[in-house]
């Protein structure tokens, strides 16, 4: 039977229990899952790229099939070279829709071989993304239920004093 490779890429700045919901589903739906750092030059991300593997790996160590890498260009490009047939996305609300639909359209353009593939988290994580939580930390709020344990940690170092 043939074998799907998913892969998930986003800034991770850092991971929190909202893309941790969406990978854990991926997990369960293909054979793989491929985590992916997207660099980008443009962005000037609070954590290294070195930083954010760490947390993804150590937030992710349970998930067998999954694993954590990163990329520089074009995700097409990408996932040609990891031989992937599945972006995954995640939805949190309406307004993620506009410019998720427009990216997938160009990126179904660039290449037909690969599909995208949008998953809903659990409600409770709507609300929930990297920068709220880079906010939250920075303002010594409690970060607990957003992230896990060692990501906590991090941020916590980040804006001690
Ligand atoms: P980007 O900078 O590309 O948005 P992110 O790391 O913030 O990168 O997000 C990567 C992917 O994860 C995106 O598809 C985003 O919509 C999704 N995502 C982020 N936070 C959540 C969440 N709380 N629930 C579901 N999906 C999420």
């Amino acid at each position: 039977m043939k074998k799907i490779t998913a892969i998930y890429p986003g800034t991770f700045d850092p991971v929190t229990n909202g893309h941790i919901d969406i990978i854990k589903r991926a997990s369960g739906l293909f054979d793989k899952v491929i985590v992916t750092i997207a660099i980008n030059s443009n962005k000037k991300p609070m954590f290294s790229k070195d930083d954010r593997i760490e947390m993804l790996k150590n937030s992710l160590k349970s998930f067998k099939n999954v694993s954590v890498d990163y990329f520089e260009g074009l995700i097409v490009n990408y996932a040609k070279k990891k031989k992937a047939q599945v972006l995954i996305r995640g939805l949190r609300a309406v307004s993620d829709f506009e410019y998720e639909f427009q990216m997938s359209l160009i990126n179904s353009k660039l290449s037909q071989e690969l599909t995208t593939i949008f998953l809903m988290p659990n409600e409770k994580y709507t609300y929930l993304n990297s920068s709220i939580v880079r906010e939250l930390a920075s303002l010594k709020g409690k970060t607990d239920d957003f992230v896990p344990a060692f990501v906590r940690k991090k941020l916590n170092q980040k804006f001690k004093d």
